[in-house]
């Protein structure tokens, strides 16, 4: 029996068939909470794949507030930018720490 697959389920990488999602453990539980990964198992008992793949919908987001990879390149970028700003401020300041070749008064 196959399903339509214009749902855009997982399949199994390992036969191609059709996946049951399984709840297993409560660390899983957990985990898919933050990473959004399910566990699945294969139907066919010939094949008995069972693993951890993440979940395809992009659609439905429940929790926004999560640091994305841009977000950490933006805030890293930042950082380096005001250290920069702040090394070229402090050896431009005529008082600052051991100018050497700041004129004498
Ligand atoms: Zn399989």
């Amino acid at each position: 029996m196959v399903e339509s697959a214009a749902m855009s389920r997982h399949v199994c990488p390992r036969c191609g068939g059709s996946l049951d999602q399984v709840h297993r453990r409560r660390l899983e539980r957990l985990i898919s909470r933050v990473w959004r990964v399910h566990r699945y198992r294969c139907r066919a008992e010939s094949c008995g794949w069972e693993g951890v793949l993440r979940s395809q919908h992009p659609g439905g987001s429940n929790n926004p507030r999560r640091m994305k990879p841009w977000m950490w390149a933006a805030v890293i970028l930042v950082s380096v930018m005001a250290a920069t700003l702040m090394v070229a401020y402090l050896e431009s300041r005529p008082g600052g720490a051991s100018v050497e070749s700041a004129p004498a008064p």
